[in-house]
């Protein structure tokens, strides 16, 4: 082990080679991403590093509606309720 894997920035990850296991270091994933408008938890983002997210087709990142990665579905919705009854 390097002295920089000692710290919990570095998840560890046993893998198993032909004769015996062994630590790989990884970084830790980011956190969730959230909702701009009540904070909460986005579903269909990935938590994936930027060199991950980079090689990611744009459809796997982002649901594919409007605000998809943005607003949650319930703040989209309350938002185009409120704008349509604006009108
Ligand atoms: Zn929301």
């Amino acid at each position: 082990m390097q002295l920089k894997h000692k710290n919990r920035s570095f998840r560890r990850v046993i893998v198993k080679l032909a004769n015996r296991l062994t630590v790989h270091y990884k970084r830790n994933k980011p956190k969730k991403a959230h909702c701009s408008n009540c904070g909460g938890k986005l579903a269909g983002v990935p938590r994936e590093r930027p060199y991950k997210m980079r090689n990611m087709p744009k459809t796997a990142k982002r649901p594919e509606r409007p605000f998809g990665g943005k607003l949650c579905s319930k703040c989209l919705r309350a938002e185009m309720k409120s704008k349509a009854r604006s009108l």
